[in-house]
């Protein structure tokens, strides 16, 4: 398979071009170490012509009618579904994902883009009755304006598509900045909207140095709305810059999900999904189960079950067709689970399978199963983003449901049981912005996605994912002035 991968301009205006100083940054294969491309690298004059560009843009853009937007948008979902094949290869030589991870993120990616295209078409206002004679009230939609939107590494496609998209179908013009880490899926994405007709300036993407960016764009005020996805140090940043500017922000930040089996539950289908969840993109998905915790009668055979599958994990290149896991996306998040693992094991965690780097070249970490990892371990603490497996066990219902409660984090949890009851109780008391039952519950385009507490503030997908980008305006009019 060939390894050609495209040199990363930024686009600004309707213009793919380098940057204004023609400063470049490199792109590394994550399984093999080589450079493999370059991307344009933005600084504060290419900022002010994005600005200046999405500033204008909106004040075409939200004019157009929603149901032109949906016709520009339904073609570029096309176009993305036509370039699957070549955007899955060149995510996977930049990201590291399997290649059939990488080919269902960019289909989902062009649903995505429908979902909105459709949703925009029924961003409806209402009429509300007065308390007054000869008083219609009625509310409307708004498109909040030019959106500065930041998104990350681990889901090239995906994390970006629900910005542009819900930007764009609102009526909202659009500042991304792509992840470095992962430049050319995230810009073939781009492309097919402008490839679709969507007008230059509506959608504008930069890369550079992140915090440059963000200290620049956030507080602008040609941007009405930041989005963020990634990890909650950065987020809180972000947001606190945001609340000072008074700018509307919607927040994508991490998770620490338990995941919990009860001695009742189904235990080869839990196994299933808890490993096939925490497999995938090699664990770096803010969703994934993350603290397991198994009741006491099920815990050896679920610990037995969960090394017995990690162990038929294809480890590899993702362009290799037997491969089922990836490597690690960077070098940064490889030495951040090796210190983790350490740091478990010098506290008296048992390794039951894996525990370190597999080669030395290319950044892969193999499934790593841990009993007797104590709570104060960083991993149980901190979001682990790798294929690290803490399992620990508990006797009571209510001791678990503390457990699951005791972070600050509120993204995602699982839960297995055949008792109704139970199921009732986990998801009325888990402190979490998604509770999946007996399966991974993995939301779908039309549901709302999103944390609380330090997972973040305001929903992705859904209704409310469009509706993140329009305000409510109340027009009270006077029918005889
Ligand atoms: P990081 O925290 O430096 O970066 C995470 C993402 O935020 C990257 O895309 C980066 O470009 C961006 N970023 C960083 N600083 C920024 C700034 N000041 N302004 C704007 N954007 C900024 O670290 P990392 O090594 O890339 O990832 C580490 C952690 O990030 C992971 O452990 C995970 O917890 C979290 N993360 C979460 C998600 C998610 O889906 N929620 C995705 C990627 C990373």
């Amino acid at each position: 398979m060939s390894l050609s991968y495209p040199d990363i301009n930024l686009l600004i205006n309707g213009k793919w071009r380098p940057g204004n100083s023609k400063k470049w940054s490199n792109v590394v294969n994550p399984a093999t170490e080589e450079i493999v491309g370059k991307f344009a690298v933005a600084e504060t004059i290419d900022l002010d012509e994005s600005l200046e560009a999405a500033d204008t843009a909106f004040k075409r853009w939200k004019k157009v009618a929603p149901f032109t937007r949906y016709k520009m948008m339904r073609s570029a979902a096309e176009l993305l579904r036509q370039r699957v094949d070549e955007i899955a290869r060149i995510m996977t030589i930049e990201q590291g994902k399997p290649l059939a991870e990488a080919k269902g993120e960019t289909l989902l990616g062009a649903d995505t883009i429908d979902w909105f295209a459709e949703e925009g078409r029924r961003a409806y206002g209402r009429v509300i009755p007065s308390q007054m004679e000869n008083v219609n009230q009625i509310v409307i939609k708004e498109p909040v304006g030019p959106v500065a939107a930041f998104s990350p590494w681990n889901f090239p496609i995906n994390q970006a598509v629900r910005k542009i998209s819900g930007a764009i179908a609102a009526g909202c013009s659009i500042i991304l900045k792509g992840p470095e880490d992962t430049p050319a899926s995230c810009a073939e994405l781009v492309k097919v909207f402008v490839d679709a007709g969507v007008p230059s300036g509506v959608i504008n993407l930069v890369y550079g140095i992140p915090s440059d960016i963000s200290n620049y764009l956030i507080p602008h005020p040609i941007v009405k709305k930041i989005s963020f996805t990634g990890s909650t140090a950065v987020g809180k940043k972000l947001a606190s810059l945001a609340a000072e500017y008074m700018k509307l922000s919607t927040m994508e930040l991490g998770g620490h999900a338990p995941a919990i089996v009860f001695n009742d539950a189904n235990l080869s289908a839990a196994l299933d999904v808890l490993t096939a969840q925490k497999f995938r993109n090699a664990g770096q998905v803010c969703v994934a189960p993350t603290r397991f915790l198994i009741q006491d009668k099920l815990f050896d055979q679920f610990v037995e079950g969960y090394v017995e599958r990690s162990k038929k994990v294809k480890l590899g290149n993702g362009l290799e067709p037997e491969t089922t896991m990836g490597p690690l996306a960077h070098d940064r998040r490889l030495a951040a689970v090796e210190e983790l693992v350490q740091e478990a094991t010098d506290l008296g965690a048992t390794i039951h399978t894996g525990g370190q780097r597999v080669g030395n070249v290319g950044y892969f970490y193999p499934p790593t199963v841990m009993t007797d990892v104590p709570i104060s371990a960083r991993m149980m603490n901190e979001e682990p983003f790798g294929p690290v497996i803490p399992i620990s066990s508990f006797s009571t219902i209510d001791e678990v449901l503390i457990e699951a409660n005791r972070l600050p984090y509120g993204l995602s949890a699982y839960a297995y049981t055949a008792s109704s009851e139970i199921a009732d109780r986990v998801g009325q008391e888990i402190e979490s912005g998604i509770v999946g039952i007996n399966h991974h519950g993995q939301p779908a385009i039309e549901t709302p996605f999103g944390g609380i507490q330090d997972s973040g503030q305001g929903k992705e997908n859904g209704i409310e994912g469009l509706e993140s980008y329009m305000h409510s305006k109340l027009i009270s009019h006077k029918t005889t002035p």
